[in-house]
């Protein structure tokens, strides 16, 4: 099924890697026009080398950006106005989680994840919400964690940050439905990605294969559909959002976990 999204324009914060890049690669196969981000400028060009491998240059928009300075979240969205003239779709998709106890976390990091969290979000949509209120797709659809709904000990300072997160989506979608802005949420589980990738290279079971590992853990933690998640996958669920498919759909959280979440 189409999307309707074709010369629609999307920005994907934090679309260089893992479901960021699926989700621009997805965006641009479906006709629309993407910018991208991420603060590392290599990482940054190689995923725009190996996306327009695939997709006309002209639809696609790179610019180093850390979501979380306010100036140069400014010049991003005025890149894409310049290069795009309008913003149909904001996915915010930037960020990371901390793996930390009550124990091992520091003041410093407990604020840092609530400002990460929040401001990766709260600065860009005040910046694109002009736009996007002139456009008749007009949404904004934020990337999200389980652990917003089920904590999880090892990650406490991410799982508070993120049910912060989910309330505060909720809330825009009902400040901003009057005006025709739909704000939805992905939950996600588990998915294969930079992240995962970055854990499996400092792991201390060294003779296990990524494979192996992956599987150990979907067992470990026992996800019903046995296995770790693809970013595509969470990739479908973002695009349907953010798309006029769910026209009638906001203030809502499509979990894409492998069925983690049925003991909630
Ligand atoms: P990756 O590490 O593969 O990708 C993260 C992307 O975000 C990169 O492009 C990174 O680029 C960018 N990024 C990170 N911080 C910033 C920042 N401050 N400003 C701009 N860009 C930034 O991770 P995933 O694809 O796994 O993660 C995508 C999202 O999903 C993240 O928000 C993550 O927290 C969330 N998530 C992922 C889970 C998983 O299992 N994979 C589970 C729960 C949530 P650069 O570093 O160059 O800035």
């Amino acid at each position: 099924m189409a999307f309707g999204i074709q010369n629609k324009v999307a920005i994907v914060t934090g679309g260089s890697s893992g479901i960021g890049l699926e989700t621009v690669k997805l965006l641009l196969s479906q006709g629309a026009k993407v910018a991208w981000c991420g603060r590392n400028v290599q990482r940054l060009e190689q995923s725009y080398e190996m996306v327009c491998e695939q997709y006309p240059a002209e639809q696609c928009l790179i610019w180093p950006c850390d979501v979380l300075d306010k100036k140069q979240v400014q010049e991003f969205i005025e890149q894409v106005i310049e290069r795009f003239g309008a913003i149909d779709m904001l996915i915010n998709n930037a960020g990371q989680g901390l793996v930390s106890d009550f124990k091992n976390t520091t003041d410093e990091q407990w604020v840092d994840e609530v400002k990460l969290k929040y401001f990766s979000v709260l600065h860009i949509i005040k910046a694109a919400l002009p736009h996007l209120l002139q456009s008749q797709v007009c949404s904004i659809t934020n990337i999200n964690s389980l652990l917003a709904l089920k904590p999880e000990r090892h990650m406490i300072a991410t799982s508070a940050a993120r049910a912060g997160l989910l309330n505060l989506t909720k809330s825009l979608s009902k400040e901003f439905s009057a005006q025709g802005v739909r704000v939805n949420s992905v939950l996600i589980g588990m998915v294969e990605s930079g992240q995962w990738r970055r854990r499996y290279e400092n792991r201390s079971d060294r003779e296990l294969s990524w494979e192996q590992w992956t599987a150990k853990i979907a067992s470990e933690r026992e996800i019903p559909l046995g296995r770790l998640g693809y970013p595509q996958e969470v990739a479908n669920a973002l695009v349907f959002l953010a798309s006029p498919l769910a026209a009638y759909t906001t203030g809502s959280a499509i979990e894409v976990t492998g069925g983690f979440s049925q003991e909630i």
